[in-house]
């Protein structure tokens, strides 16, 4: 079938240099002595072949030795957590992106400047639990069941959003917290514009195809929002981790497919799929 490819996909900047951090750090230190936080990038195919390469992984810092190297994954991770590695004198590298880092500091100086600060995003996701940890109190809301339930009055309130949502998603819950009687909203774009980018490819791409794949983890945050970003255009959207999980239903009476991918997804997953498409 004709195959059609979203110009901007796959990896990001954060995400490549996370890898090369990681790769580089077992590579100075040895197999099975760098040890992740975590899920380095939230891909199984690119930490699997980490694993392979002798990176280890755990969720829990008091599993991790002095003669060991903790590696911080790309979504970051708590104040508190980077104290205690210090404190132990844990040798760190920090794979930590740059623009979660930047959401990180935006929060703690909006906190110490004297807003009370929301943060628009999913409270179960590694860089907003780490993000909000820069603050005391901070207030998640990614719905408008938790702007009814959750978002408190205060005089002065400062908004950052999780670095992969989408534009029109905040701007949407922006555009709601406007109408409550906040005296002053300051708002910091904390968006990464290579995740735009892609939803932005994606969306132009729906309206060449019959049907979208979508390629990448199942717990990745942008590529999981992208999917939703193709189908609220109409567009049957499939989002699958590799061509393993195609079905040949998926394309019965099609005769274009679009295919994008997440930013923590490699290239050769996306190569792998559209070969295998092309020959359907
Ligand atoms: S998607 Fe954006 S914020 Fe996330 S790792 Fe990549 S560059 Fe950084």
């Amino acid at each position: 079938m004709e195959v059609r490819l979203a110009s901007e996909r796959g990896f990001c900047f954060g995400v490549e240099d996370a890898i090369e951090l990681a790769e580089d750090a077992v590579s100075k230190h040895g197999a099975g002595r760098v040890v992740a936080l975590g899920p380095v990038i939230h891909n199984k195919q690119v930490v699997g072949k980490l694993e392979e390469a002798g990176l280890n992984q755990s969720g829990d810092l008091k599993t991790i030795d002095s003669s060991q190297v903790v590696l911080i994954r790309s979504h970051g991770a708590t104040p508190q957590t980077m104290k205690q590695i210090s404190d132990r004198g844990l040798n760190v590298v920090d794979a930590t992106c740059v623009l979660v880092k930047r959401a990180q500091n935006v929060v703690r100086q909006l906190h110490d400047d004297g807003y009370h600060v929301v943060m628009i995003g999913d409270p179960n996701h590694p860089e907003v639990k780490g993000v909000i940890a820069y603050a005391p109190v901070v207030t998640v809301v990614d719905s408008d069941t938790d702007l009814e339930e959750a978002l408190p009055y205060r005089e002065r309130i400062g908004i950052v959003a999780q670095t992969t949502h989408s534009p029109e998603h905040v701007a949407d819950m922006i555009a709601k917290i406007l109408r409550r009687p906040f005296r002053e909203v300051k708002v910091v774009n904390t968006l990464c514009l290579e995740v735009t980018r892609r939803q932005e490819a994606a969306i132009a791409l729906t309206k060449e195809v019959d049907v979208m794949f979508v390629l990448g983890g199942l717990h990745s945050a942008n590529t999981r929002e992208m999917a939703q970003l193709c189908r609220d255009e109409g567009t049957e959207t499939y989002h699958i981790e590799t061509w393993e999980q195609f079905d040949g239903s998926m394309v019965v009476g099609k005769k274009i497919a679009g295919v994008t991918a997440g930013a923590s997804t490699p290239e050769w997953v996306i190569e792998g799929f559209i070969h295998n498409l092309e020959a359907v």
